[in-house]
């Protein structure tokens, strides 16, 4: 077995929505690519507008919906 590439396995440590929302982090959670936990300060700023909840109910709905809210509007507003 090879490790490939400079990935981080989170099973430590949850991502930064997850623990922010104090949930558990699981493998596939839809958060983890979007919030990593080494940036805990992306996922504090979605979920000061949007709410939490919401979020996760958005990432949750629709697979699609994570790449338009991430490429449209997370790199907008973070960057
Ligand atoms: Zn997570």
């Amino acid at each position: 077995m090879k490790e490939g590439g400079g990935r981080k396995q989170g099973a430590a440590s949850p991502c930064a929505a997850c623990k922010l929302l104090r949930r558990r982090c699981a493998q596939d959670c839809v958060f983890a690519p979007y919030f990593p936990a080494d940036e805990p300060q992306k996922f504090a700023n979605v979920h000061k507008v949007f709410g939490a909840s919401n979020v996760n109910k958005m990432l949750q709905v629709h697979s699609s919906f994570i790449l338009n809210f991430h490429s449209s509007f997370i790199l907008n507003f973070l960057l």
